[in-house]
């Protein structure tokens, strides 16, 4: 593969050819701050917050769309890059609902760490703003369009990674804004709540709902496990604050899932504190069932499956297993209902 050589803050680093200015920033371990870029969906421009200067042409290059080019000198904290960027936020915090109070995402929230890198107190721009009544008809997450950048994060990760295309840019201008077609909820779009468009976002516009007043960013413990509900294997992240989930995040480095998620893994999680969730094995006692020990519930169902083989044979008896369980767990299942029920009766939800 080609390289070429470029010079960013005085240093010199050797990069593949074809990759971005940003791309050679991050090589070097140069924070360009960005908005409305992401590596997992196209790059679009669209912030401005990651201009740099080429020293050569004098000219102020948003970092995240141009190809690096060999022999370039690029400055990334310039006078002039940071003027730039405070006016970007400047003009961004003019229309957005600063309440960093109240939202969730505070202290995870680029908005809010780049206005604080570059000493944005408060908008040059006191002006008209348009007001959204915050939408949470649906279930899974709240849209508050009053904290929107129109950073795009959410549209194209919706058109790119479950290829719904249920948002998009709608209007122009003053009056622009992210809509599903018709403006019609969510829930009759094609929206299949795989929730991306909340974990690319980035600032509080998007939030799930029941994670809503469980913690702050910093109170979370991560932990990484696999998702519960099928047999895929998706790697999650717990969000754990005192010992209680309080959401799912997808883990984005590893296979199968990179990061994807569907509805139920995402945020079909408030089962694990459910106050009716099963504890215990429950055993039929006079019509009703009743909790009782595991080895109450093992020796009855053993002694029931004892029963009707020898009186009616082991093709009375069948067994169901699960995508849930591991190979391994599959494999002694079969073998149990094979060798231990005497019959063939044995199948697989992943087959059905
Ligand atoms: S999105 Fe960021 S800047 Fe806006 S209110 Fe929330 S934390 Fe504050
Ligand atoms: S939840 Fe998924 S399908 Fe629905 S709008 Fe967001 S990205 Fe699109
Ligand atoms: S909702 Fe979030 S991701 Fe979508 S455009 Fe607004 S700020 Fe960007």
């Amino acid at each position: 593969m080609a390289e070429i050589s470029v010079k960013i803050n005085g240093q010199e680093v050797q990069i593949e050819k074809g990759k971005t200015l940003l791309q050679a920033c991050e090589e070097l371990g140069i924070d360009v701050p960005t908005l409305c870029y992401h590596p997992r969906v196209a790059i679009e421009g669209a912030c401005r917050l990651c201009m740099v200067e080429d020293k050569k042409s004098g000219q102020l290059i948003a970092s995240c769309t141009l190809e690096a080019d060999d022999g370039m000198e690029i400055e990334t904290e310039s006078p002039r890059v940071v003027e730039a960027r405070k006016l970007v936020l400047d003009l961004l915090l003019a229309s957005h609902d600063v309440d960093c109070f109240a939202c969730e995402r505070n202290g995870d929230c680029r908005l809010q760490d780049y206005s604080y890198r570059y000493g944005i107190e408060r908008t040059a721009f006191p002006g008209e703003r348009r007001e959204f009544p915050i939408d949470n008809q649906n279930p899974f997450f709240e849209r508050d369009y009053n904290r929107c950048i129109q950073c795009g994060l959410c549209v194209r990760a919706c058109h790119e990674i479950p290829q719904a295309g249920a948002i998009d840019f709608a209007n122009r201008g003053f009056s622009s804004e992210i809509a599903t077609p018709f403006n019609v909820p969510l829930e009759d779009s094609t929206c299949v709540f795989c929730g991306m468009c909340v974990e690319l976002c980035p600032v509080g516009a998007l939030v799930p709902r029941l994670d809503r007043f469980t913690g702050r960013p910093w109170e979370i413990e991560k932990v990484r496990t696999t998702c519960a509900y099928c047999g895929v294997g998706c790697q999650i992240e717990l969000n754990v604050n005192e010992d209680r989930v309080v959401g799912i995040s997808g883990y984005g480095e590893s296979e199968p899932n990179y990061g994807d998620l569907c509805v139920k893994g995402k945020f079909g999680w408030d089962y694990i504190h459910h106050p009716e969730r099963l504890t215990a094995p429950l055993v039929r006692k006079e019509g009703k069932l009743v909790p009782t020990s595991w080895e109450e519930a093992l020796d009855y169902t053993a002694r029931k499956f004892k029963e009707i083989k020898e009186e009616h044979g082991g093709d009375a008896l069948g067994g169901l297993t699960s995508a849930k369980c591991t190979n391994e767990e599959n494999y002694l299942f079969q073998k149990f209902v094979r060798a231990a029920l005497a019959t063939h009766n044995v199948d697989h939800c992943a087959r059905l």
